[in-house]
């Protein structure tokens, strides 16, 4: 039998690694710990804990991965259902605890997070394709981040022009307002949701180098092994 368990309450929860100069909450929703109310905060491993190949942990990249990074796949849970939704995004090292995403008031999405819904947000960059003489040593390299965030605060329309004419300078580098294309009207704006995440957690994995298969450095074994790069010149 399938049992359903429906949220009671939220709460939040002091973490000890803050992600950045000022102290933070963690957002925990109440069904991904425990089943009823406490008075107490409570512990619970790290969500963004690395379990397999956490040598592969690189935090100090984490920044430079979500400033380099196109798409962010954002995922939640609604009534039960996950969903995942790739996403354009804006972020900036000097916030380093806030991502944007914008899209229309209708989105489900962008309802869910406005509402404070909690969010799970990826983001991958693709360096090469492993290629090894063994099967099971064909690998990818990449660069990831794996974020924990929430919406806290509405913002105020200035700010949103702002960070959609950042966006559009992070895709397009230089690309200006006023000069290259024309900023945002108030009707724009106004049918536009703009939603800064707070990230709660994050951590941050990649793997380099060639493949790692038994025979992959012979080089007259049978077979080939090498790495397809695929990385692009930032
Ligand atoms: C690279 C990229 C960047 C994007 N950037 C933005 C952005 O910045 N802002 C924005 O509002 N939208 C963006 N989109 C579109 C976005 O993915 C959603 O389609 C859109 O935001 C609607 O979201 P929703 O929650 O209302 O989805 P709904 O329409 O409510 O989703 C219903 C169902 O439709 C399907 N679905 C939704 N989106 C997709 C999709 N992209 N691909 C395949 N199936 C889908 C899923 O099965 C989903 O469960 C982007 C898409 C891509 C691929």
């Amino acid at each position: 039998m399938v049992r359903t368990v429906k949220p009671l309450c939220r709460l939040f929860v002091t973490t000890t690694k803050p992600l950045g100069p000022e102290p933070h909450v963690r957002f925990m929703d109440q069904a991904t710990a425990w089943w009823g109310c406490r008075a107490a905060p409570i512990t619970t491993p790290s969500r963004a804990r690395l379990q397999r190949h956490a040598e592969r942990a690189v935090p100090e990249e984490a920044q430079a991965i979500l400033a380099a990074g196109l798409v962010a796949h954002v995922g939640l849970v609604e009534r039960g259902q996950p969903y995942v939704i790739p996403m354009a995004y804006h972020y900036d090292p000097t916030t380093p605890q806030t991502l944007y995403l914008h899209g229309g008031h209708a989105s489900r999405l962008l309802r869910h997070l406005a509402s404070g819904g909690p969010a799970a947000i990826a983001v991958t960059l693709v360096d090469g394709l492993v290629f090894s003489r063994t099967a099971l040593y064909h690998s990818v390299n990449y660069r990831s981040v794996v974020c924990f965030a929430h919406v806290t605060r509405p913002l105020d329309v200035e700010v949103a022009a702002r960070v959609l004419e950042a966006m559009i300078a992070r895709y397009f580098p230089g690309r200006t307002a006023g000069r290259d294309y024309d900023a945002a009207p108030p009707l724009h704006l106004d049918a536009t949701n703009v939603v800064a995440l707070e990230i709660e957690e994050w951590s941050a994995k990649a793997r380099r180098g060639g493949p790692l298969g038994p025979r992959d450095h012979e080089p007259d074994a049978p077979g080939s092994a090498g790495v397809l790069d695929l990385s692009t010149p930032s």
